[in-house]
């Protein structure tokens, strides 16, 4: 307080000594008392804070912002020092530069102070420090304070951000480059160094293209154009590594701003070299057989499709030659599977080389092989090929110690006459191979007019089979099983008849084939279970115990689970009792398809019996027989009707029979046609029979009229 009555003193002197007179002087009183204030005012109500202080460091003179700052009272704060204010950290730079002031080195000086305030806490302030001398003496110091607590606290925060940020790019999975204009590199994280396999600090400054493996200038134009056109841009590249080895990247780069509005780019890029690899293997699995190395079906069909778009332009034809081993099943079966993989390999070796380099050969399937030849002037050409290929192939083959001989048939379809597309080609030289095997074997056939007719024929049957399964066209005969020593009828099995309107009766030996060719086979097997499931339950509510057969296809096997579902459908749908129901179905089915012997015991464990139909003509074998829940043989007519006048036959029957009663199964003979073969049969201990010798297979009213009267020829 003394200290300002002085300065005010300092002030009148000076007035006096450029002014005089007494009204000046009681004029410039006022005028000084106003601008006191006017300073007093300006002091007090500062919103910066504002401090005199001495050279020895005491407050002299404090305002209400900076005791606000600080949390003290003015009483309080005027009784202390810079010292008791300042963070003892930055105590000794303000002694510092205070000196520098009051040496004159300095006028002033700014900086940033952490001061304590009352009760412990601190406060970031900005200081500015300036000296007021008296004379030449210094007489004290003025201390803008500004409090930047909160200024601080939002930078910080920043600070904390940034950091967030640096580490999350740290640690991403992804490589990262950020580039310049030049596409050099000013920034990238660990992962970019570690996949390039180059020093973090050897990476800072190289250019994109002293690793980026590929790029013709055209394509990077294109990228180039894009990128600047959208702001990003992905593909796939492949960045060459310090090591020299070459990886797959999956590369993602967007356009930004650097600083001062420089355009940049922010690369991110991925390997996925490992990925790449198993993706091509999965591809090379999908197309490829695994046995040869040839292409697949999948691979033949793309390569037929596109050969026939190209020689629909240039107005050439192609040659399909579908090609099959003559009785290939005989080495499998006699020299094992081994062989006759080796075998296989072989003659896709000696078909390689019997083929140009641009045509292809597939192989799709057991020892099915398909080649398709590209520009084919005729057909004479085709055949000089296949003849070829015949005798190639049909050389004998040294397979271990064992000489072997194969002779290939071929079937062989030409476009554009024999079909459009890939599909119909390769059917329609299925078709012709088919005749090849007719005419003897060890040779080829064209596809021809005789063929197309038949296979138009079977589309047309394919479309009157939909309509007759919508107009209910189908419907079942009932041939009986006929117990031999009480000539009692005790069964019969379900064969359906297709009626239709106009060709009258037609024979299942037609259309079920053709069925199966198609989808068609599961309506109507379905069909034939639900409509034979209802009418055994119409007996079995009659009180009478027969005994109901029906035929399932093979293909009805490919979804065993959907059968099964009709099975338990049909059987839940009807209330029929089970164990009254036989289904049959052929021995192929046990060898071709896989996981056949869980659908079986399924349909065993629905309380149903299994019928081997056709018994003897396939491939049959003991353990399978062992290993398949099958309760019933049925012997096929070609040995029962030739039984009683062939000793080989009798033989057969005689074999089956005895086979069937070790194995503890049922046997039922079909097609008897005559008493002597009832007689003989019933000789060879078989029970049940079968055939036109009984009864031809009837429609229903008849087959109950039948079994009312159970009249029966002996
Ligand atoms: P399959 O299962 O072997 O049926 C026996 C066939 O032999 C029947 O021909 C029957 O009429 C005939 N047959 C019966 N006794 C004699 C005889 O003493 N001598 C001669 N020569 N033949 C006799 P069908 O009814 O024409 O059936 C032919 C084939 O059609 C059946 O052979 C079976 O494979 C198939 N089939 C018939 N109905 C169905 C069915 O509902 N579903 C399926 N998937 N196939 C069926
Ligand atoms: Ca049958
Ligand atoms: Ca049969």
């Amino acid at each position: 307080m003394e200290r300002r009555v002085r300065r005010g003193g300092r002030v009148r002197n000076l007035m006096k000594k450029d002014l005089s007179g007494r009204l000046f002087r009681s004029l410039i009183g006022r005028e000084l008392e106003r601008e006191r204030n006017l300073f007093q005012q300006t002091f007090e109500l500062a919103a910066i804070g504002i401090g005199h202080v001495s050279h020895d460091g005491k407050w002299l003179r404090v305002n209400r912002a900076l005791c606000d700052t600080l949390h003290y009272p003015a009483e309080d704060l005027l009784g202390l020092g810079l010292r008791e204010v300042t963070h003892p950290e930055d105590f000794a730079e303000d002694q510092a530069l205070m000196k520098s002031i009051l040496d004159g080195e300095i006028s002033s000086y700014s900086a940033e102070r952490r001061y304590l305030c009352r009760g412990g806490s601190h406060a970031w302030v900005h200081i500015t420090v300036a000296l007021v001398r008296s004379g030449a003496e210094p007489d004290h110091f003025i201390w803008l304070i500004e409090n930047i607590q909160a200024k601080k606290q939002a930078e910080q925060a920043t600070i904390a951000v940034r950091e967030q940020y640096r580490s999350l790019f740290e640690q991403m999975p992804e490589g990262l480059l950020l580039l310049d204009e030049e596409l050099r590199v000013i920034d990238h994280n660990r992962e970019a160094a570690r996949h390039l396999e180059i020093p973090r600090e050897e990476l800072l400054g190289m250019h994109l293209l002293d690793f980026e493996a590929v790029e013709d200038d055209e394509e990077a134009e294109m990228k180039r154009g894009i990128l600047e056109e959208s702001g990003r841009i992905d593909f796939e590249s492949r960045y060459r590594t310090r090591s020299g080895r070459i990886i797959d990247v999956d590369v993602s780069i967007r356009m930004v701003h650097l600083l001062e509005g420089r355009p940049g780019y922010q690369t991110l890029f991925r390997d996925i070299t490992e990925e790449r690899q198993a993706a091509q293997q999965i591809e090379h699995l999908a197309y490829h057989d695994q046995l040869t190395g040839l292409p697949n079906r999948r691979l033949l069909q793309d390569r037929t499709a596109q050969a026939i778009r190209d020689a629909a332009r240039r107005e050439t034809n192609i040659a399909v030659f579908y090609l099959d081993l003559d009785h290939f099943k005989d080495v499998n079966d006699t020299l094992g599977h081994q062989a006759g993989d080796l075998l296989l390999q072989t003659v896709a070796g000696r078909l390689l080389r019997s083929v140009r380099a641009g045509d292809t050969l597939a192989r799709i399937g057991g020892d099915e092989f398909v080649v398709m030849l590209k520009d084919i002037s005729n057909s004479e050409v085709a055949a000089d090929i296949a003849r070829k290929i015949i005798q190639e192939v049909g050389a004998p083959y040294l397979i271990g110690d064992d000489e072997l001989r194969v002779t290939p048939s071929i079937g062989i379809s030409i476009f554009p006459q024999d079909g459009r597309d890939a599909e119909d080609l390769i059917k329609h030289a299925d078709a012709a191979l088919y005749q090849a095997k007719r005419s003897g074997r060890a040779t080829y056939h064209f596809y021809t007019r005789e063929l197309h007719e038949r296979t138009v024929e079977r589309l047309k049957m394919e479309r009157l089979l939909h309509r007759a399964l919508e107009k209910r066209e189908f419907e079942l005969y009932y041939q009986p099983q006929v117990d031999l020593q009480s000539r009692k009828i005790v069964g019969c099995e379900a064969l359906i008849r297709w009626n239709h309107p106009a060709m009258g009766q037609v024979s299942p030996a037609r259309f079920i084939p053709v069925a199966e060719h198609s989808s068609l086979i599961l309506e109507i097997g379905e069909w034939v279970i639900r409509e034979s499931f209802r009418q055994a339950k119409i007996w079995q509510d009659r009180g009478l115990d027969l005994k109901l057969s029906f035929n399932v296809s093979a293909r009805q096997f490919m979804r065993p689970g959907e059968l099964l579902d009709i099975l338990r459908d049909a059987i839940g749908n009807t209330g029929v009792k089970p164990s009254n129901l036989e289904m049959e179905l052929t021995e192929s089915l046990l060898l071709d398809q896989q996981g056949i012997g869980d659908a079986l015991n399924e349909i065993r464990s629905l309380g149903m019996q299994i019928a081997l139909d056709d018994f003897g003509t396939g491939y049959s074998s003991l353990s399978y027989l062992r290993r398949f829940p099958i309760s019933t043989l049925k012997i096929d007519r070609s040995f029962v009707s030739e039984s009683d006048r062939d000793e080989d036959d009798a033989t057969m029957v005689k074999t089956i029979i005895g086979m069937a009663k070790n194995l503890r199964m049922g046997v039922v003979a079909e097609g008897v046609e005559t008493g002597s073969q009832a007689i003989l049969l019933s000789a060879y201990g078989c029970r049940i029979a079968q055939g036109y010798h009984f009864s031809l297979p009837l429609p229903l009213q008849e087959f109950e009229t039948l079994l009312e009267l159970q009249q029966l020829p002996t």
